[in-house]
């Protein structure tokens, strides 16, 4: 059986059997029991696997990515490119988002108790987002990118600032004597290697891992909260649909030119890692390995683009904040004008850039937007009884948005370089550089 079907049945398996106990038997101490002390740690097991190697495919895969492209103005161009993708593809999503929100107005039906009763019940929660004081968003953000200390923004898993000494240090390999650089770049590309054979290790666990990360959600979820906000639920859920057929699949065809059916028959076990992780840093190495395995992206390019996306591409993050902020604003009754929504798409955008990728990394971010437009943050709270489901989505559309941009900076770096266009799915991967 391939391992892309057991890990299906594992998702389906481990939904099943939670939901199942939650149903049958709400509250038992043995499911509890069963969920603490087996499903909590297989699911964690398999989540540090990956975890674990998420800081050194990230240098070894930017640092080769770059040393690979070469010369500095063709980095500059991919770069640009890339960066560029990200922001159309984030601002499509948001404006899906904010257009859904509009049209089926899912914060008018909800009845003031509810309200009152959804605050008071995930109050604590709400105000643990917020102790930490706003979110530090501003030009300090952008001066922090460059870290004091690899070693420390590493330990702290501070990506953005791992990435800016992983680009530096891959552009200056270019800059050193050649027989200087080869050594070097011969010991990152065996790191590599073997990183991915760790994945490969972890991926062997995912059948077992995510049973055990579904069952611990879906065996203590609060079914009954999906009820009162099914509609805001189905208007996130749809939106995140519509950006995925639609949206990205229309990217892939102009960007990538490549078919979308194709594209998304690939991206299977990204898919399922994001859904039972909620979180693109640990999808990252699985969506490594399946761009440069299963779509032929060119190593360099899938080891400059994937890590940047996970970390700065969050295409189903700002389609979620901007239906959130808006559902919120109907629940207050505060009313957004045209020009106020404009702010709403633009700071989803920005934030979902600056949010970090691990299981609700959004929500302080978001809190921030709320806050400008003059929705009380603190309502935060209404939505966080249902919010694992969502992000478990959101982050499932934020990972196939970074690998579309990797198949289509591939077709780009091919075109520059002169190199015949990409095999197919499934082709071996070309090898590394
Ligand atoms: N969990 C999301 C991710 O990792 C971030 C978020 O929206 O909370 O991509």
């Amino acid at each position: 059986m391939k391992l892309h079907t057991k890990i299906a049945i594992g998702l389906v398996g481990g939904a099943v059997v939670g939901g199942g106990a939650n149903a049958l038997f709400p509250e038992a101490a043995w499911v509890d029991f069963v969920s603490d002390n087996i499903m909590f740690p297989v699911g964690q097991v398999f989540l540090r696997m990956l975890f674990m190697t998420v800081v050194p495919i990230v240098f070894t895969s930017i640092a080769l990515g770059v040393a690979g492209i070469g010369d500095m103005k063709t980095l500059g161009r991919l770069g640009g490119r890339t960066m560029g993708y990200f922001a159309l593809s984030t601002l499509i999503a948001a404006t899906i988002g904010l257009t859904l929100v509009n049209t089926i107005r899912p914060g008018g039906g909800l009845e003031p108790e509810t309200r009152d009763e959804l605050m008071a019940q995930f109050s604590s929660q709400g105000e643990g987002l917020a102790a930490g004081g706003p979110p530090d968003f501003g030009v300090s953000t952008f001066v922090n990118i460059v870290p004091r200390n690899p070693v420390a923004a590493a330990a702290d898993m501070d990506m953005l600032a791992l990435i800016f000494f992983s680009l530096i240090f891959g552009a200056a390999l270019t800059m050193i004597p050649a027989e200087k650089a080869k050594p070097v770049i011969e010991v990152l590309d065996g790191i590599g290697d073997a990183i991915i054979k760790i994945i490969d290790m972890a991926m062997g666990l995912a059948p077992y891992g995510v049973f055990g990360l579904i069952f611990v959600i879906t065996s203590q979820f609060g079914w009954s909260i999906l009820g009162s906000l099914s509609m805001y639920v189905v208007v996130v859920i749809l939106g995140l649909l519509i950006h995925a057929t639609v949206g990205i699949s229309a990217l892939v065809k102009i960007f990538a030119r490549m078919s979308p059916v194709e594209f998304w028959k690939a991206v299977t076990a990204p898919i399922i890692t994001a859904f039972s992780t909620s979180s693109s840093m640990a999808t990252l190495p699985t969506s490594i390995s399946t761009a440069e395995k299963e779509l032929d992206v060119q190593p360099k390019v899938a080891g400059f683009v994937l890590p940047l996306g996970a970390t700065m591409n969050m295409n189903g993050t700002s389609l979620f904040e901007g239906v959130t902020v808006l559902f919120l604003a109907q629940v207050f009754g505060v009313d957004l004008n045209m020009g106020q929504q404009i702010v709403v798409v633009v700071l989803a955008v920005l934030t979902a850039i600056g949010a970090a990728g691990v299981p609700g990394g959004s929500l302080p971010l978001m809190m921030l937007v709320m806050a400008t437009v003059g929705v009380p943050p603190e309502g935060i709270a209404i939505v966080l009884g249902v919010d694992r489901i969502l992000d478990m989505s959101r982050t499932t559309l934020n990972v196939c948005g970074d690998i579309s941009a990797s198949v289509y900076i591939d077709r780009i770096d091919r075109e520059m370089e002169g190199l015949p266009p990409r095999e197919g799915g499934h082709a071996p991967s070309v090898g590394a550089q």
